[in-house]
């Protein structure tokens, strides 16, 4: 081969060609990933290993010490990837990025990180730059922030997820798009260095609301489950027996076939190592939350959501219940384990 030519593996090709440039002139592309939590981390590590060397990733979390292992992570890792940089500020990561990712706890973190990040003004390039925010916040709040980004001439998109912290690690998590059709061709390459499945929902807040309205439906299903199940055994049922029944039956749903509230049942479930790991249910109150919100601003009646409501913030008061995966609702039910 020539000095100096460019061997364009089947892969590779495949790749520029999702990624909207040209084989022969390769570009550099520069990201941001703000928000390095459990989520974050996790995601923007799996995002710097399969960019390319000639990529640049710039990394922020108001906790330095996040960033900073981050980065010690990335640039130690056998993995190679993108060239990564630590950035000062929300701002300082964005300034001259492509692509900017955030994942950020709440709807409050994500107005204020934008309303600064989109302070000094987006540059003018060629294709706008892209904002994907794969925060679980509310759609009122994600199409405030899409507004402020498109003033600024920027292009928004909500990518929230599931797949939780195991899912974020192994690079499986599925992803719920809110972005213009026009967009997608775009945006699914760059999630799928993170995840498995793109589900493009429809317009920009669409993910978002479709992440939510299953989270509520889990939410219900795991307390139903747990009551259900709380029931058979008080009956005198064999908790697996009664699994089996329900998971052949009409009954059926995540909660009672993969995390079953009852220790045993089903060896992977977090009940099964004293309800650790898993879904905390600090985070399914909070999408509930979210829920109840949405469903007041699009007036939908959400018959069931306080009393579920109440259920998860009682089941967090508890000691033996608080920071454990949200199908402990069985312990707080007196459940016996
Ligand atoms: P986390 O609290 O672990 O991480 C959030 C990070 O954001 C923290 O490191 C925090 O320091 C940083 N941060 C807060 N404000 C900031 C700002 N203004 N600028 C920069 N960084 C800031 O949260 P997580 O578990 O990683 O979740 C992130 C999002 O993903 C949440 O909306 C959550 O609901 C959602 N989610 C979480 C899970 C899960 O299992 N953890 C699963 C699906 C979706």
């Amino acid at each position: 081969m020539m000095k100096g030519t460019i061997r364009i593996t089947r892969l590779g090709s495949k790749l520029a060609a999702r990624r909207g440039f040209s084989t022969t002139s390769r570009q550099l592309d520069n990201y941001a990933f703000i928000g390095l939590g459990q989520m974050g981390f996790q995601m923007a590590r799996n995002l710097q290993s399969k960019l390319s060397p000639n990529d640049r990733v710039r990394l922020f979390d108001i906790n330095t010490a996040a960033a900073e292992q981050l980065a010690h992570e990335m640039k130690t890792s056998q993995a190679g990837g993108a060239a990564v940089e630590l950035a000062k500020s929300a701002a300082d990561a964005a300034k001259e990025s492509d692509v900017t990712i955030t994942c950020l706890p709440e709807p409050q973190h994500v107005r204020s990180a934008y309303t600064e990040l989109l302070s000094p003004g987006l540059p003018a390039r060629p294709r706008p730059s892209l904002f994907i925010d794969c925060s679980t916040i509310d759609p009122s709040s994600s199409r405030e922030v899409a507004a402020l980004v498109e003033q600024a001439g920027g292009v928004f998109v909500d990518a929230p997820m599931s797949g939780g912290v195991v899912g974020a690690t192994a690079g499986t998590l599925t992803f719920m798009l809110g972005a213009p059709d026009s967009l997608v061709s775009r945006v699914e390459p760059i999630l799928l260095r993170m995840g498995r499945r793109v589900l493009h929902c429809g317009a920009q807040g669409a993910g978002l609301s479709a992440k939510l309205a299953n989270n509520y439906l889990l939410a219900i299903n795991n307390i139903a489950t747990a009551e259900a199940m709380n029931l058979g055994v008080k009956w005198g049922l064999d908790p697996k027996v009664l699994a089996g029944v329900i998971n052949v039956s009409t009954g059926k749903c995540w909660p009672s076939e993969v995390n079953n509230p009852v220790p045993g049942v089903v060896e992977t479930a977090p009940a099964s190592r004293d309800y650790k790991g898993g879904f905390g249910i600090g985070l399914m109150k909070k999408d509930l939350k979210l829920a109840m919100i949405a469903a007041q601003e699009a007036g939908a009646r959400l018959e069931l959501a306080p009393k579920a409501k109440d259920v998860y913030e009682d089941a967090e008061e508890e000691e033996q219940c608080r920071g454990r995966d949200f199908s402990v609702v069985y312990r707080y039910l007196g459940g016996q384990e």
